[in-house]
């Protein structure tokens, strides 16, 4: 198990955010393309630095802030999101599944930390909350993530959605213990998605 995505899995990772960004935009009412509006960009583990890698998650959004240059009248900040895969933590949550268990995960990943950035874009106070309501917020973008992908025919991504379930559903059957949607054993904390 290499630490870094191959290149046909580096093809899976652009697939997913062609993916991700079509759904979003027919389901999330977003145009996309509206670059004044959603400035953000996506990144593997190779192309990585300092805090944009982390141990506690599969992936993360980083947001940086740019200031205008005093020179511009209006002189107005500009948020930048990059969404960052930590490749050798997904690839080790699934290690023990088929090449189209990793290809669907790493669709979910993309899928999830896209609606994160597009709800960061477009209210910026979301990206600081606190503890309490961050687990709300982390809840609704799962639930977010279901309803964008449960309509896909692949069989891998439904077995993952029904995996997620209870992390957003109280409905959903129970599970017992804390466990991790992906090996479906006691949890571990690299099957995060922050
Ligand atoms: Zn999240």
């Amino acid at each position: 198990m290499g630490e870094f995505f191959t290149k046909k899995q580096r093809l899976w990772v652009g697939e997913a955010l062609e993916i991700a960004e079509f759904l979003a935009e027919a389901n999330l009412k977003v145009d996309l393309t509206d670059s004044a509006k959603y400035f953000y960009d996506l990144r593997t583990l190779i192309n990585l630095q300092g805090a944009e890698k982390t141990d506690r998650a599969l992936a993360q959004v980083c947001k940086y802030e740019y200031l205008r240059a005093k020179s511009f009248r209006a002189k107005r900040s500009r948020d930048f999101y990059r969404i960052c895969l930590q490749d050798d933590k997904i690839l080790k949550a699934a290690a023990w599944e088929s090449p189209f268990f990793l290809r669907a995960l790493i669709i979910y990943i993309i899928t999830h930390e896209l609606i994160h950035v597009i709800r960061f874009s477009e209210n910026p106070r979301i990206f600081h909350l606190q503890i309490k309501e961050k687990r709300a917020e982390e809840k609704g973008v799962h639930r977010l993530t279901y309803n964008l992908l449960k309509g896909l025919p692949e069989p891998e991504l439904n077995e993952l959605l029904k995996r997620y379930r209870s992390i957003w559903d109280d409905e959903a059957p129970p599970q017992e213990g804390c466990l991790n949607p992906l090996t479906k054993s006691l949890s571990m904390p690299n099957f995060l998605i922050s």
